[in-house]
C-alpha cells in the first residue's frame, strides 16, 4: 500500500459537540490526519486533554483570562499555548490544509472568515457565519479559491446528492427536520416548555444552543438561510419536510421530478468523516444503518402555527439584506435568556419578531458587505433583543 501523506487539520471549537466528534473521527483514522491547531472558548482543561490526545502543535482559547490555566495544563507537552481572539485567528490561519469551523454562534464569525480567506479547505459547522454574512463569506471563498465543505448534516447530504449538478437542473432543495421534542405538542404546551424539556432532543445529541433551536424549529430556519448561501439557490426553491426518524437528511428534486435523497444514521461523525476525507471516503465509526429495522420513514409538512420561528426565518430569508443578521443575533439573545430561566419558550420567537420590528429605522437594513458590518449589525441587534426580552418580562409581571 502506498503511504499517504497526512492531511493537516485545524479544529476550531474542539471541546464542543462537533469538535469532540471530529476528534473521534480523527482517532479512527490515525494514518490520515495530523493536527496543527485546536481552539476552544474557555475550557482550558478540556482543550488541553484534546490537544495532548491528538498531539497538536498549537492550542488556543478565546477567553484571555484562561491563558495561565491552559499554559499550566499543557506544561511539558511541547504544545504551544495562547489565548484571546487573535490566538483563535492564529489557530485558523496556521499550517493546516483543512479547517473545521465548529465554534457555536456568532463567536465563530472572525475565525471562520480568517480560514475562508486562506484558499485551503474549510468545513463549516458554524451556520451562524453563513446566516450573518453569507454573501460576503461565499464571495471571500470564491476569491481565495477556498473549498467550502458543508458539515451541517442536512447540507452535507444535499452537497453529496448535488455533486456537480448545474443549478438550472434543480427544482428544489429540501431539508428535513426531526420536529424536535415538541413535534406533537399543542401550541399552549410548547409556549410553557421548560429548558429541561427543550433540551431533550429525540434523535441528536448536540450543544445547548442548537438543541433549543431544534425544539423551536429556528434551527431549520437558519439552515434554509445557510443553504441559500452555500448552494446559491433562491428562497422559492428551498423547502422543509418534518421527518421524525432523521434518516433522510436532505433531498434534491430535479426539474424532471426525480429526487435524490441523502440517507445516513443520525450521527454527526458521518458528515464529519465526509468533510475530513473529501473527496475520498474514510471510516466514520458510525453504526451501519439498518433500514429494515427502522422499517418506516415518515414525512409531514412543518406546522408554522405551532412553530412560528420557522415562519419568521423564512420571511427573513425572503426579505434578505441585514434581516438574517438581526434574526440570528436576536435568537442568540432570546435562547440565552430562555436557558437562564428569564423568559418562556414561547417568548423566543416573540423576542426575535419584536427585534426585527425595532431594527427597521434604527439599523441600515442593507446586506452586510463584510464581517465588520455584520458584527456591527449583530451588536446593535443584541441590544434591541435585550430590550425586547425585558419588555416581555414586564408584560408578564
Ligand atoms: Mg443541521
Amino acid at each position: 500500500m502506498i503511504q499517504q501523506r497526512k492531511r493537516r487539520l485545524a479544529i476550531l471549537g474542539a471541546t464542543g459537540s462537533v469538535g469532540r466528534s471530529t476528534l473521534a473521527v480523527v482517532a479512527a483514522n490515525p494514518d490520515r490526519f495530523e493536527i496543527d491547531a485546536v481552539a476552544a472558548g474557555r475550557d482550558a482543561a478540556g482543550l488541553a486533554v484534546a490537544a495532548r490526545r491528538v498531539g497538536a502543535r498549537f492550542a488556543a482559547l478565546a477567553d484571555p483570562s484562561q491563558y495561565a490555566a491552559l499554559k499550566a495544563e499543557l506544561s511539558g507537552s511541547g504544545i504551544e499555548a495562547a489565548a484571546g481572539e487573535d490566538a483563535v485567528i492564529a489557530a485558523a490561519t496556521g499550517e493546516s490544509e483543512l479547517v473545521v469551523a465548529a465554534i457555536s454562534g456568532v463567536a465563530g464569525l472572525r475565525s471562520t472568515f480568517a480560514a475562508v480567506q486562506r484558499g485551503v479547505s474549510v468545513a463549516i459547522a458554524n451556520k451562524e457565519s453563513l446566516v450573518c454574512a453569507g454573501t460576503a463569506l461565499m464571495r471571500s471563498a470564491a476569491a481565495a479559491g477556498t473549498v467550502i465543505l458543508p458539515m451541517d448534516s442536512e447540507h452535507n447530504a444535499l452537497f453529496q446528492a448535488l455533486g456537480d449538478t448545474p443549478r438550472e437542473r434543480i427544482a428544489e432543495l429540501i431539508l428535513t427536520a426531526s420536529g424536535g421534542p415538541f413535534r406533537s405538542w399543542s401550541a399552549e404546551r410548547i409556549a410553557l416548555a421548560t429548558p429541561e424539556q427543550a433540551l431533550a432532543h429525540p434523535n441528536w445529541s448536540m450543544g445547548a444552543k442548537v438543541t433549543i433551536d431544534s425544539a423551536s424549529l429556528m434551527n431549520k430556519g437558519l439552515e434554509l438561510i445557510e443553504a441559500h448561501h452555500l448552494f446559491g439557490v433562491p428562497a422559492e426553491q428551498l423547502g422543509v419536510l418534518v421527518h421524525p426518524q432523521s434518516i433522510v437528511h436532505g433531498l434534491v428534486r430535479f426539474r424532471d421530478g426525480a429526487l435524490l435523497a441523502g440517507l445516513a444514521p443520525h450521527d454527526m461523525c458521518v458528515p464529519i468523516a465526509h468533510c475530513l476525507g473529501f473527496p475520498d471516503r474514510i471510516a466514520s465509526g458510525a453504526a451501519t444503518l439498518d433500514l429494515a429495522a427502522i422499517a418506516t420513514l415518515q414525512f409531514e409538512q412543518p406546522d408554522l402555527g405551532r412553530f412560528p420561528a420557522l415562519a419568521l426565518a423564512t420571511s427573513v430569508l425572503r426579505a434578505g439584506g441585514a434581516a438574517p443578521t438581526v434574526l440570528n443575533a436576536a435568537n442568540e439573545v432570546a435562547v440565552a435568556a430562555f436557558l437562564a430561566g428569564r423568559i418562556g419558550f414561547g417568548h423566543i420567537p416573540a423576542v426575535v419578531e419584536a427585534t426585527l420590528e425595532k431594527a427597521v429605522g434604527r439599523i441600515s437594513m442593507a446586506e452586510p458587505d463584510g464581517i465588520e458590518e455584520a458584527l456591527a449589525v449583530d451588536h446593535i441587534s443584541r441590544k434591541l433583543a435585550a430590550d425586547a426580552a425585558e419588555e416581555r418580562l414586564s408584560l408578564a409581571r
